[in-house]
């Protein structure tokens, strides 16, 4: 097998494997995992703030109890004290403390009752977003699934490929190869070109009838190359 038909198959291959790379690295699957899992965290990040919330109510509710407690206490005493008292002025004004407690316990009430209807729907919200999240795990699990599935089979395609190019490489010389690996560097990934119609196809720009007959004229395996580019070109 001439070197220029081995090198246009390396080439050919070596454009599927950059292909195949590229496609694993752009995979559809990959924007759906992240799209899901940016689902689950704002969902996450839902029912922590609704956890938070909880724990500030239940902890006003708390403080509440406590304000209650204090002021049902201080209420005895001044019912006891206002039992004994004779001073007209002094009953008044413990009337007056007396009515002070019962509206601010009125106050706690009111707010107690509007905290626990707020908790409750704080826990309903916390229920759902947890039943969402379930929802949304199962969907990222069969996601990575998928994406698993894809990058395995890119990557067993890729193996192939690996394994053939391993074959051209040994029918080449290690000079040739590397020849041919630097102008890839350098040249886009593309080494190898072919005459076609009086045009090199790797920079698509038309060769001299000269050039292009002296390329038509060298013997069978041996490489031209590019004037334009510096590709290799074989006719
Ligand atoms: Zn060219």
């Amino acid at each position: 097998v001439p070197d220029t038909v081995t090198l246009i198959a390396l080439q050919d291959l070596d454009t599927s494997c950059d292909q195949l790379r590229y496609r694993m690295a752009h995979l559809h699957e990959d924007d759906v995992v992240e799209v899901v899992s940016r689902e689950r965290d704002t969902i996450e990040a839902a029912i922590a703030t609704a956890r938070v919330s909880q724990e500030k109510v239940t902890a006003r509710l708390a403080e509440l109890d406590r304000l209650t407690d204090q002021g049902r206490a201080k209420r005895a005493r001044l019912d006891a004290q206002l039992r004994s008292v004779v001073v007209v002025r002094e009953a008044e004004a413990l009337q007056r403390e007396i009515a002070r407690i019962d509206a601010e316990r009125d106050e706690a009430d009111d707010e107690g009752l509007s905290l626990l209807a707020e908790l409750e729907a704080l826990k309903e919200t916390e229920e759902a977003n947890t039943t969402s999240l379930a929802e949304v795990g199962a969907r990222l699990a069969a996601a990575l699934s998928d994406r698993d599935a894809a990058v395995a089979q890119l990557g067993t395609e890729l193996e192939g490929l690996v394994h053939q190019r391993q074959q051209l490489v040994s029918a080449l010389t290690p000079e040739l190869v590397t020849r041919y690996e630097d102008l890839r560097k350098h040249l886009g990934g593309v080494a190898v070109a072919r005459l076609v119609h009086g045009r090199c196809d790797g920079c698509h720009l038309d060769l001299s009838a000269v050039e292009i007959e002296e390329i038509k004229r060298l013997p069978d395996g041996e490489l031209g190359e590019c004037g334009q580019c510096g590709r290799l070109l074989v006719h």
